[in-house]
């Protein structure tokens, strides 16, 4: 199957050909056709998927294919989404795409200056990306209305609920005009979900490419029980290379559940000289753009992030996902790991469970059909957390004496050694050696007695 077949007109081809995009992906595939013909969809799916361009690419032709004029203070075509940071990128991604059929995009988010939104969308727009609250501001000030929208999009709408905008979200069904063409995605369906899609689509077509099967295949996932105390030490070590872990570190992406335990981690990190950078809804818009702009980059390739700040993040190239913390829902789980494995890419992510943790972890292998490959802490871990270990008293500048494991190196000894041998689960990785890779931070400051700096033997791993 290649784009050349689902109809789209050429000048959206050569912007696909700009990017470098010749296959559909399955949603793509499934949702171009009847988008074009101008039906309503449903789509279930997740970021990662690509979903945007399933929505935007035919759209922008029948956009194209109407070529009404950019209506006073409102627009033709409006993406509703949960985030800042996700409405960027639909934005972006908008604009890549229309680059040849010459439409007006513009995106407003909660966060700056309302009056410059005002200004911006004087004149109308073809293409307005925007988060709920923004939006209703604009329209409640009457520098916005939504009279002239063909087309309305809902993007990540389970992400939109959790986030509080199910009001929101109905005064906009209210505001906009009933003769239009709706392509609602979300990557979950609950009770409340199937209510919204029943007030905004008509008859819609439903293409669903479930996240559980499209993650499982590319992502290995592995699993370390630690308890929560010491989570930072086991960390800090991956992170350095003290530990080995599957697959060479490009970006890591750590998730934790809460802004003060994505600061903490930061913090510590930065205490034995890794930088990284934290990103959560405390954080102002530019720090949170210099944050994902640096993780881009790979100037700080170690992102902390919460699940409502990471939503949406699509930056290619994330090696792994860290699970600092495991979240509370399952769903979150597939958001979280769905970060890395981008547009076909492998992917790794990591789970740290502590023992009050694994209702959580039973609750995501049953919900996902999650196959977790459990790693042995290091066989050195005991040591370290206690503050005993080799790298308690490496000097600063003085390698540390624990060093990575060679490729191939023997398993480690004593209570690591009980713990199963991590096997070759998936085939595409057969072949593939797992490359050890590590941030380097100052030599010995992992040597932190571990994150809770408590004494005493207790099991090393639940
Ligand atoms: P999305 O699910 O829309 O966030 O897209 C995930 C990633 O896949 C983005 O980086 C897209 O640019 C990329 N992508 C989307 N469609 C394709 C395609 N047909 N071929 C390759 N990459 C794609």
């Amino acid at each position: 199957m290649k784009f050349e077949n689902l109809g789209l007109s050429q000048p959206v081809l050569q912007a696909l050909d700009l990017k470098g995009y010749d296959t559909p992906t399955p949603i793509q595939a499934q949702a171009i056709p009847p988008v074009l013909e101008g039906r309503d969809l449903l789509g279930i799916a997740q970021t990662g998927t690509g979903k945007t361009a399933a929505f935007m690419l035919p759209s922008i032709d029948r956009l194209r294919e109407a070529d009404n004029r950019i209506p006073f203070k409102s627009c033709r075509m409006l993406v509703l989404a949960p985030t800042r940071e996700l409405a960027g990128q639909i934005a972006q991604s908008a604009k890549d795409y229309g680059a040849m059929a010459g439409l007006k995009v513009q995106s407003i988010v909660g966060g700056t200056s309302v009056g410059k939104d005002r200004n911006k969308l004087h004149r109308g727009t073809d293409i307005l990306v925007a988060t709920p609250g923004r939006l209703l501001d604009l329209i409640d000030q009457k520098a916005f209305n939504l009279s002239g929208v063909e087309i309305l999009v809902l993007d990540e709408a389970d992400q939109m609920l959790d986030l509080g905008f199910i009001h929101a979200l109905r005064r906009i069904h209210q505001l906009a005009p009933a003769e239009r063409q709706t392509l609602f995605f979300s990557a979950t369906m609950p009770k409340a979900i199937k209510e919204l899609v029943g007030q905004y689509c008509n008859n819609p077509v439903q293409v669903s490419v479930t996240p559980a099967a499209t993650t499982a295949e590319r992502i290995d996932q592995y699993l370390f029980m630690v308890q929560q105390d010491e989570k930072q030490t086991l960390l800090e070590m991956i992170l350095q290379e003290r530990h080995q872990v599957p697959g060479k570190f490009e970006r890591v992406l750590i998730f934790t559940r809460t802004k003060h335990g994505a600061d903490r981690v930061v913090k510590r990190l930065s205490q034995i000289g890794i930088p990284a950078n934290a990103i959560h809804g405390n954080k102002s818009q530019p720090q949170r753009e210099r944050a994902l702009a640096e993780f881009k980059s790979a100037r700080t390739p170690i992102l902390v992030a919460t699940d409502v700040a990471a939503r949406g993040i699509d930056i290619p190239g994330v090696s792994h996902v860290i699970n600092f913390e495991l979240p509370n829902v399952p769903e979150q789980y597939v958001h979280r790991i769905g970060r890395t494995a981008r547009a076909g890419a492998d992917g790794i992510a990591i789970a740290f469970c502590a023992e009050d943790e694994r209702d959580y972890l039973k609750d995501i292998r049953k919900n996902t059909d999650a196959e977790f490959e459990r790693l042995p802490l290091p066989d050195n871990f005991r040591a370290v957390v206690e503050g005993v270990g080799p790298t308690k008293r490496a000097a600063p500048g003085q390698r540390t004496r624990v060093s990575p494991k060679p490729r191939g190196a023997p398993r480690p000894q004593g209570e690591a050694a009980s713990q199963p041998k991590p096997k070759q689960k998936h085939p595409s990785r057969k072949g593939k050696p797992n490359r050890p890779g590590g941030f380097r931070g100052k030599p010995g400051g992992g040597s932190r007695r571990g994150s809770g700096g408590r004494r005493g033997p207790r099991a090393a791993s639940a």
